[in-house]
């Protein structure tokens, strides 16, 4: 008996365990359709987890957060372009499914002690639709000799041809984040950050997103979706094919289950990585990089990700 305890003990504190505190296990597209089903027209929720302080005082002053200079962008590509060792190919764990609303890709970020392949089986058991492990090489995922307007650096679009939000009669894609998530996710904070990038502008409310003519809400959750990924992004495309992305259906999913010890980075990092999946962006090369395929130590933006977002947005489609 003594032994049986002593092998359940050391097996429930293995690194990268579940938090006491991240409740029971849920499936983030059951979460996602009982939002559906239970918001109001306001995009508010019942479900939304206690926010804590970020509620009472996001970071929504958008004058602390102005837009990058022109010389803001050549200092960062100056700085970024030396010398950055880039692997030769990203790996990126997807799901494909055709619903009602067109072509949704759900992208799945692995936690430490997952491959992408490992991953990906793991969602094939959970039933997740089409799942795949994209290669940076591989068709249907962007090349690493893409065209110029698919990369910068090490820099790349979520799809090559690129896929966009639309202007839908704004001066720039008008993107608003409609936060559900816990306090410990940093939202009200990442959000303004990718608002300084030209040509797209972020907001950030915490759960509620009244409809505004032209702008979109793509609505961010958490909640413990057990082991296997930190973070996913799903994103709709109404044609069935990548190009413009669909205003429904978008969101990211932040997983509880992972704190900050277990995955060696933090929240905030994972946070800023989604985001910027949601706002176009696709995986980098270089393992400095916050949009990096694998676990990386970056918080901020990164060097060449926001000249990438600028030159995706530079025209209105
Ligand atoms: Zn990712």
């Amino acid at each position: 008996m003594a032994t049986a305890t002593s092998i359940v003990l050391t097996v429930v504190t293995l690194p990268g365990a579940a938090q006491a505190s991240a409740g029971a296990i849920i499936d983030p597209d059951q979460q996602y359709a009982s939002f559906l089903a239970e918001k109001k027209t306001d995009g508010s929720w019942a479900g939304s987890a206690d926010p804590g302080a970020k509620a009472k005082a996001p970071a929504t002053d958008l004058a602390a957060y102005p837009k990058l200079t022109d010389k803001q962008m050549d200092a960062m590509r100056a700085a970024t372009a030396k010398a950055e060792p880039a692997d030769a190919e990203a790996v990126t764990v997807q799901s494909v499914q055709v619903t009602s609303e067109g072509t949704s890709v759900t992208t799945y970020d692995p936690a430490p002690g997952f491959t992408p392949d490992q991953l990906a089986a793991k969602l094939r058991a959970q039933g997740k639709a089409s799942v795949r492990v994209v290669k940076s090489a591989s068709t249907g995922g962007v090349s690493t000799k893409a065209a110029s307007d698919c990369s910068y650096g090490n820099a790349r679009t979520w799809s090559c041809p690129v896929s966009f939000w639309r202007n839908q009669g704004w001066e720039d894609p008008y993107v608003r984040f409609n936060d559900h998530s816990g306090a410990s996710w940093p939202v009200s904070s990442v959000v303004p950050k990718w608002n300084t990038v030209q040509n797209i502008d972020s907001e950030y409310r915490w759960n509620s997103c009244p409809a505004v003519s032209g702008s979109r809400c793509i609505d961010v959750f958490s909640g413990n979706y057990g082991a296997g990924w930190t973070g996913r992004t799903t994103l709709y495309y109404a044609s069935g094919s990548y190009g413009a992305f669909s205003n429904s259906g978008a969101m990211v999913q932040l997983n509880d289950y992972y704190d900050s010890a277990a995955i060696g980075g933090t929240r905030n990092n994972t946070t800023t990585h989604e985001l910027g999946h949601a706002l176009g962006l696709g995986h980098n090369l270089y393992s400095g990089d916050v949009m990096y395929y694998a676990a990386n130590k970056r918080e901020d933006l990164g060097g060449q990700n926001p000249v990438m977002l600028a030159s995706i947005y530079s025209i209105t489609r």
